[in-house]
């Protein structure tokens, strides 16, 4: 978690005081109070043909692990807007949202999970990603090549056939 030093309204050094029942950066001179909040991402699932799409990470964490489109959501973004923008930049994919799949959390990150159909464009891995591709049942990649808790939990509910 980032901790700030300096006050970012006024400048002064931070000390820590408790405000609103926890220990928090607290500013003596102008008594600006920095919350730490959790980072929200958008994720995709798009199912395709009965197969998945899933992007090879070419970034830390869990790089060269496959997991679902997915992105950090801009401040005053819409996260559907991010999900839609995201597998564009990752995936070349032009889509949109049916539903929403699950909202998890991964101790820094809320994780927001969308399903979506493709409607255009060509798959290309770009951006942060070192491959794109589509994978069935049979062709999955096992359960250690796969990133983060919510993407191997989402793929064994597709298995299943409970989700999504
Ligand atoms: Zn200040």
């Amino acid at each position: 978690m980032f901790v700030p030093q300096y006050c970012p309204r006024c400048g002064h050094a931070l000390g820590d005081a408790v405000k609103f029942g926890k220990t928090r950066r607290v500013c003596t001179n102008c008594e600006f109070i920095f919350f730490a909040n959790p980072k929200a991402a958008a994720a995709v699932w798009i199912e395709h043909d009965g197969q998945i799409l899933l992007v090879k990470r070419g970034m830390e964490p869990e790089r060269g692990k496959w997991a679902l489109p997915a992105g950090f959501i801009d401040f005053g973004e819409d996260p559907q807007e991010a999900a839609i923008r995201e597998t564009l930049e990752e995936t070349g994919l032009a889509i949109t949202i049916s539903h929403l799949v699950d909202v998890m959390f991964d101790g820094t990150t809320i994780v927001i999970i969308y399903a979506a159909h493709m409607v255009g464009g060509t798959l290309t891995a770009m951006d942060d990603v070192d491959d794109a591709c589509w994978f069935n049942a049979a062709t999955l990649p096992s359960p250690a090549e796969l990133a983060f808790k919510s993407t191997q939990a989402l793929v064994y509910e597709w298995l299943n056939h409970t989700k999504p």
